[in-house]
């Protein structure tokens, strides 16, 4: 997947659009990122143990890596992730933009 762990995206549809925000989690499996302070999503809480309360808590939901771009720490754009093979043999993401190394 492209969008991994710390990256920093933004949204680009759905209720969040045009927020950034750092990938909290990612889920390659399901394509899916947990992204700081978007998506929020109230739930119901009973309470368990001394520490939680019961009540509604918001919690950011996992959204599809397809609703958000990577804001690259170089341009400040939102970009498209390019590939790029090291002399080393690594693989690493790039700019697509100003073709700056990602990793
Ligand atoms: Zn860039």
């Amino acid at each position: 997947m492209k969008i991994r762990k710390n990256d920093t995206v933004l949204v680009i549809t759905g209720k969040d659009k045009g927020k950034k925000g750092k990938v909290r989690f990612a889920y390659p499996k399901d394509e899916r990122v947990v992204v700081e302070g978007i998506n929020f999503i109230k739930r119901h809480a009973r309470a368990r143990g001394r520490v939680r309360q019961a009540g509604i808590i918001e919690l950011e939901a996992p959204i599809h890596v397809s609703n958000v771009m990577l804001l690259c720490d170089k341009c400040n754009h939102p970009t498209r992730i390019g590939f790029r093979i090291l002399q080393d043999g690594r693989k690493v993401r790039a700019c697509r933009s100003c073709g700056e190394v990602i990793d």
